[in-house]
């Protein structure tokens, strides 16, 4: 049973990355012997949250206590010293040691000999044994990491976490890589954990899986505290309410009136392990969205259209009517696509240029004589552009690194959307970006595709592609496994996209 006075308390947390604010004014707290779900859609500052309070990431504002002191945990090390575990995502161990060396690594039993002080083999194969027990597992201590399957390995981590005398164990998305089976095995290690009085912080954007092990649910959205349930007596609609916000209307302008010629027409696209015969038509003038869950495609299916992933062989693609074969981001450019990659560091810009360098990168050619960049007529042009969507830098040479992630989105949308440009591929156009600038972001694109420009925005926010797209198909394992015409909720697209079966 959880135990009443919070052995955690986290009050009025704030951070921000550059210009972007993540967590404002947020609090939290924890019992013993508690599993607070810590809920959010993508983006709202879960992990950030939690990587606070491991040390990872320095907080700008608010306070953290432990039962009721107040304690300054700014590198991981004291995070742990103060019995704070964290298990990141991905999971970490060092596939050539044992298990019993994985899980004691770092208190390693000794003991002296003739040749001097060596590992106490059988101390370190006894102590393994007791942990691994307490989590009900009786995988084999001397067994080498590398041999396990995942589950164990976040097990092997989990008893490490014991093994410092851990109070507090705090799991991002620990289920994202694990089977159905796996995860009800990591369930039941949750529930025994639960049972020794350790408090557990379980992140995830899963429904199922939080209202299956949480005694409380906390969500955060944009970076705020948007609701706080107490797990038996929520209801699953008011916990997605607030996790997807009721009151977005305002960040997105009216739908537009799609015409009803087809701008850019996808049939039976496949990719190797990420795409299988996926179709999709958008209209001029309109916004199609592509939504999806990390893996299900989405990262792929932008791409494969520009031709950044090579020829398509059997796709049949028609671009304003004439066939379009995909081969290489040249021939989708002069072909009349655009395309923002998600990865604007990798990807999309160059962030030691100016902003007007950024601006004219794909289309140089049109500011170019005689093989010389004519520097007035990019300036005039970058300078328009940089009126028409607000952008937000001291001078039009201003490095791009050093411009808000907002405005840098900006600038990639910007250059794009030059005369000629038949369809616009956007792949998650807002990851990063502050309210304020997505709002002007959704905007211009409406004001774009009011001129008959085709959008095809790809996306993991279901707010996002239900707030801005007329139409959405949804992608999972890589095949469509819905279609909306307008008027889309994001309840709508979880629903068939693998959220609601997850467990
Ligand atoms: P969640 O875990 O809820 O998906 P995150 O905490 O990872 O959300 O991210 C919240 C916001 O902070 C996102 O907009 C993300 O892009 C941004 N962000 C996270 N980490 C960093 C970082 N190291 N630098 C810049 N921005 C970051
Ligand atoms: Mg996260």
């Amino acid at each position: 049973m959880a135990t009443d006075s919070p052995l955690l308390v986290l009050e009025g947390i704030g951070k921000s990355f550059g210009s972007a604010q993540v967590l404002r004014d947020v609090d939290l707290h924890l019992r013993a012997g508690e599993v607070l779900a810590l809920l959010g859609a993508n983006g709202a500052g879960k992990s950030t949250l939690v990587k606070i309070l491991c040390g990872v990431y320095r907080r700008d504002a608010g306070t953290v206590r432990l039962d009721g002191e107040q304690v300054h945990l700014t590198r991981p090390e004291e995070a742990i010293a103060h019995g704070v575990r964290f298990l990141p995502q991905e999971v970490s161990v060092l596939p050539d040691l044992s298990v019993a060396e994985n899980i004691l690594i770092a208190d390693l039993p000794l003991k002296r000999t003739w040749r001097g002080r060596e590992v106490d083999r059988s101390a370190l194969r006894d102590r393994a044994v007791t942990l691994l027990d307490r989590l009900g597992s009786d995988i084999d201590p001397e067994q080498m990491v590398h041999r396990l399957s995942s589950p164990q390995k976040r097990l092997v981590e989990i008893a490490r976490a014991l093994a410092g005398e851990a109070r507090i164990i705090v799991m991002d998305e620990p289920t994202a890589a694990l089977t159905e089976h796996e995860a009800q095995a990591l369930f039941a290690v949750v529930e025994r954990l639960k049972a020794q009085q350790i408090g557990i912080i379980y992140i995830s954007h899963y429904l199922d899986e939080v209202f299956a092990i949480s005694d409380r649910i906390a969500v955060l959205r944009d970076g705020f505290n948007a609701g706080e349930f107490a797990t038996v007596s929520a209801s699953r609609r008011e916990v997605l309410d607030a996790m997807l916000g009721t009151s977005v209307d305002e960040l997105y302008p009216p739908r537009g009136e799609p015409a009803d010629e087809i701008a850019l027409e996808v049939e039976n696209l496949n990719f190797p392990a990420a795409l299988h015969e996926v179709s999709f038509a958008v209209h001029r003038g309109e916004i199609l969205g592509v939504f999806g869950l990390l893996g299900s495609g989405i990262d792929q299916v932008g791409r494969a259209v520009y031709g950044a992933l090579g020829p398509m062989p059997g796709a049949l693609i028609t671009l304003g009517g004439r066939p379009y074969a995909p081969a290489d981001p040249r021939r989708g450019r002069d072909a009349g696509i655009g395309f923002v990659a998600a990865e604007r560091q990798r990807e999309g810009i160059v962030p030691d240029l100016g902003v007007a360098a950024n601006l004219t990168l794909p289309f140089i050619d049109r500011f170019t004589r005689f093989a010389v960049v004519s520097r007035p007529r990019e300036l005039d042009y970058a300078q328009s552009w940089v009126d028409r969507l607000s952008i937000r830098s001291a001078y039009l040479g201003q490095e791009l690194r050093l411009l808000s992630g907002g405005n840098q989105q900006k600038v990639c949308l910007a250059r794009w959307l030059v005369e000629g440009l038949e369809v616009l591929i956007l792949e998650e156009p807002t990851r990063g970006v502050d309210l304020g600038a997505r709002q002007e972001l959704y905007l211009a694109l409406r004001q774009w595709t009011a001129k008959g420009l085709a959008v095809l925005l790809v996306s993991s926010d279901a707010e996002e592609v239900a707030g801005i797209c007329d139409r959405a198909i949804v992608l999972d394992r890589g095949r469509v496994s819905g279609r909306f015409a307008g008027g889309v909720s994001p309840a709508d697209l979880l629903h068939v996209s693998p959220v609601k079966d997850h467990l």
